[in-house]
């Protein structure tokens, strides 16, 4: 393409950006119906023969798709725990969509391999992981979840004289796999793709909050890895972490952290009583695209000893650890060829600094508790201990409930999944962008009451 046309398509696309995103304050949260099947209409077509014109693509994208989107992207999207995106960070992650750089060592990219660095380790300072610890950005906490309890399956089956990488997990010593009743959906498919076992856990039954029972843990012998979780996706509780890891030592077992969001707690002064004694584990994963508000996708995956996060992911199979110097994507990462998200959590992290991000994180658990609060006095059910940035609310019966969720969701104004809390229907409002302003959250306080008129 002409040096010309780029410049005008680019600067055209950052335009009709800006207007989308100017005008999620006025739009509805969730697409109408109408707009979705407008949609679904222009992409019934064959692929034509001839080219089209990129200014004319990215016209009928906007024209089309925007409508049918989810403003996620604004304040008032309540659902998944997903985060909006930071400005610097989606302007960052533009610039890097330029650079097209292929992010799996420092010989295909020695820019990515220095940010990822860069990245990784202002991560471990805020996230209060161990400075020498190994990591790598990963596409979610599904696979930053594989990449650690990999990383623990290497360790644990070491330690038995079973080498799991080489020889696979036919004939190879059980491994004991410990997880909290409560532990998220995702960490099961995990365990599946690791040949451990969605149904071979030991499941620990969980409290009234969701946290792991400490004292009704298994003794247990031989290579044992127990996962457990920072932030309930549901209540936002944390497992108690001091205790678990006093019995994986009495136990021998490798301490596993799913902390998707919850481990942001850590950046917090005022809450990080929350993630009292997770900086003992021996892995953790977590998301930036949910807390940090970076774009889809960015998981990350840290473990204490870098050696088995090699051992289990090098490409060559060879384990000899590499000099910090030297570390490549491709010896800690289920991935290969891989996209520069590094660059997104640099400037994420870079634009907020300590004091930002610790505003952020806090306020949205200010927000949470105020809403809670709000709630609780217009006569509804919290049923979560609010410790976090997770609020359940019960408006009545299970059919009254469902009732209110979906017509909050069909009026618009904000959007709030539903979940099944303790056998109970119940809404789930997690409260984690950026965008989320004061007002916003007067909005959907009204909101929620006038669907539950
Ligand atoms: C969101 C979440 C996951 C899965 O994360 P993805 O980024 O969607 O892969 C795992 N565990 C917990 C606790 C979560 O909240």
């Amino acid at each position: 393409m002409h040096k010309h046309s780029t410049r005008m398509l680019l600067a055209e696309t950052s335009k009709r950006a800006a207007n989308y995103l100017d005008g999620l304050e006025n739009s509805r949260v969730f697409p109408s119906t109408e707009a979705v099947q407008c949609l679904r209409d222009f992409l019934d077509a064959p692929l034509q023969e001839g080219s089209i014109e990129a200014r004319q693509i990215l016209a009928q994208l906007d024209e089309y798709a925007s409508p049918a989107t989810v403003a996620s992207a604004g304040g008032r999207y309540f659902g998944f725990v997903t985060g909006g995106t930071l400005p610097a960070s989606l302007a960052a992650n533009w610039l890097a969509g330029a650079w097209d750089q292929n992010a799996f060592s420092t010989v295909s990219s020695p820019a990515l391999a220095l940010i990822e660095d860069a990245a990784l380790r202002w991560l471990k300072d805020v996230l209060l992981v161990p400075a020498k610890a190994g990591g790598a950005l990963t596409t979610g906490a599904t696979m930053a979840n594989f990449t650690c309890l990999a990383a623990a399956r290497h360790r644990v089956l070491r330690a038995a004289g079973w080498d799991v990488e080489a020889d696979g997990l036919f004939a190879a010593p059980a491994i004991n796999v410990v997880v909290g009743e409560q532990a998220h959906g995702t960490l099961f498919k995990v365990l599946a793709m690791l040949g451990l076992g969605r149904e071979r856990v030991i499941q620990v039954p969980a409290d009234g909050q969701g946290r792991i029972q400490a004292d009704l843990l298994p003794d247990l012998q031989g290579p044992t890895i127990i996962c457990i979780q920072a932030g309930n996706v549901n209540s936002g509780a944390f497992d108690p972490a001091s205790r678990i890891i006093a019995w994986a030592r009495d136990n021998g077992a490798w301490v596993h952290v799913d902390g998707a969001f919850g481990l942001w707690a850590g950046a917090v002064p005022e809450l990080a009583h929350l993630v009292a004694g997770y900086e003992q584990a021996d892995s953790w994963a977590t998301d930036a695209h949910k807390w940090l508000n970076v774009p889809y996708d960015c998981g990350v995956a840290l473990v204490r000893d870098s050696e088995a996060l090699q051992g289990a992911m090098s490409i060559s199979g060879a384990y000899l650890l590499l000099n910090e110097q030297e570390r490549s994507a491709i010896d800690v990462t289920p991935d290969s060829s891989r996209r520069a998200r590094a660059v997104d959590v640099w400037a994420a992290l870079k634009s907020l600094g300590r004091e930002g991000l610790v505003d952020m994180i806090h306020g949205h658990c200010r927000q949470a508790a105020w809403l809670a609060g709000e709630l609780r006095d217009a006569g509804f059910e919290i049923l979560n201990e609010v410790v976090l940035n997770q609020v359940l609310v019960a408006f009545g019966d299970d059919a009254r409930t469902q009732t209110v969720i979906a017509r909050l969701q069909e009026a618009g104004e904000c959007w709030c999944g539903g979940t099944n809390w303790k056998g109970r229907q119940a809404m789930r409002i997690s409260i984690s962008s950026w965008a989320t302003t004061r007002q916003d959250m007067l909005r959907t306080r009204q909101a929620i009451v006038s669907a539950a008129a």
